[in-house]
């Protein structure tokens, strides 16, 4: 027995604990952990059972609980498995469940910086393909770094916000000058987002082997991409307008410990990455993406198949010595596996809008106005069964004129 009834196969068993920003009619927003179909309201609790840190989980954001650091993160982790698994406890528990359809969920985290990378060598290459299809698909750094840009952290939105359709100048194929307005080929990014915890000082580096002590957990994240905006402004500074209007991120944040189960092998390197991107047994994980279209599940990008880990990420970011900050975010880059039906955006689903794939009674080239998107992704848990991270999902709603 324990002190709550989880239904069985749930994915947010005990061998999950995700965390979020939860609110209710009357009680502002807080820290609480998903179990089963509850949250746990984490700061009354955590201070009848006389937990120190009880008031970070008091406050409307994670920020403050990530910044106790690691042992601390796994101390709480122990004492919550043992408060939610003794029946003993159950009364102390009982009166701070909520059911997660009644509450509000908020950002998770707030965003310090946001770096988004671009490590899957499939999603790179079709994307070479498409925008420079008489070059390399690789240009010749890609296999040397994990190559990113800075985003925009203040458009960081949890999942369930809608998603403004962005303005902004396109050049029409064949056109001499650019137009303006409401943008024709709004896409989607499928992909991972690492959650930054333990800060660092200017002109610190993190190595790849302090990659857990530094990155608390994952996120679900879409890169909402304007490719027509994306097309004409990205020549020679890379992403601008095209991306920073929305950025979706789940509102739960799973924390590492809970994916120890879904690590496999990074795939081989070569070249061999310079001295500072390599290491032995370097963080890569197997995660099932679904992108679902208006219903219709349109692809299933693997995880697994990206070229370059999130510890060479990190390690990459930090090793000229900028700082890190509790709250960054950085992001995987689109997840895209080796055939079609596994890609994680429409620009690479539908070849740049030549193939339209079928979304329930229709079709679909690029997203249109009252279109839904839903991310969801699954993984082999520590327990043997499978968790779920939040999915992330958003609706298009008209540009504003
Ligand atoms: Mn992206």
């Amino acid at each position: 027995m324990s002190a709550v009834d989880l239904p069985p196969d749930t994915p947010y068993g005990l061998d999950h604990l995700p965390y979020g920003v939860f609110s209710t009619e009357d009680e502002s927003p807080r820290v609480g952990v998903r179990v089963g179909d509850l949250v746990l309201d984490l700061a009354p609790v955590a201070a009848a059972d006389g937990i120190q840190s009880a008031p970070v989980f008091a406050e409307p954001s994670l920020n403050a609980f990530l910044s106790y650091g690691r042992g601390h993160w796994t101390a709480v982790r122990e004492w919550l498995v043992d408060v939610l698994t003794q029946e003993a406890n159950a009364d102390l528990v009982a009166p701070h469940l909520r059911p997660v359809s009644e509450v509000r969920l908020h950002l998770p985290v707030e965003v310090a910086d946001y770096v988004d990378f671009y490590a899957s060598e499939h999603h790179a290459s079709n994307v070479g393909r498409i925008f420079r299809p008489d070059g390399d698909p690789l240009t010749p750094n890609w296999k040397h770094l994990p190559i990113g840009y800075h985003g925009r952290a203040g458009t960081v939105v949890v999942s369930g916000t809608d998603v403004v359709r962005p303005q902004g100048q396109r050049r029409d194929r064949g056109e001499a000058s650019p137009t303006f307005g409401p943008s024709t080929r709004l896409d989607i990014e499928a992909e991972l987002g690492f959650v930054v915890a333990t800060p660092t000082g200017l002109g610190q580096q993190v190595g790849v082997g302090a990659f857990a002590d530094h990155v608390f957990g994952v996120v679900l994240l879409n890169d909402w991409s304007a490719r027509d905006l994306q097309a004409w402004e990205y020549v020679p500074l890379g992403p601008f307008l095209g991306k920073s209007f929305a950025t979706s991120i789940s509102a739960w944040v799973t924390p590492l410990q809970a994916l120890e189960a879904a690590r496999v092998p990074l795939p081989e390197q070569d070249p061999a990455p310079l001295p500072y991107l390599s290491g032995d047994d370097l963080p890569a994980y197997d995660l099932d993406l679904e992108v679902e279209l208006n219903g219709t599940v349109v692809s299933r990008p693997p995880y697994a198949s990206m070229y370059w880990s999130p510890a060479q990420m990190l390690a990459h970011l930090s090793v000229n010595g900028a700082s890190l900050r509790t709250g960054d975010l950085f992001a995987s880059g689109t997840v895209s596996g080796p055939n079609r039906e596994q890609v994680g955006s429409l620009l690479e689903l539908t070849l740049n809008g030549a193939e339209p794939v079928a979304v329930g009674e229709g079709t679909r080239a690029f997203l249109q106005d009252g279109d839904t998107v839903t991310l969801r992704a699954s993984a082999t848990s520590v327990g043997g069964g499978r968790i779920a991270l939040g999915e992330v999902t958003g609706t298009i709603q008209p540009a504003t004129t």
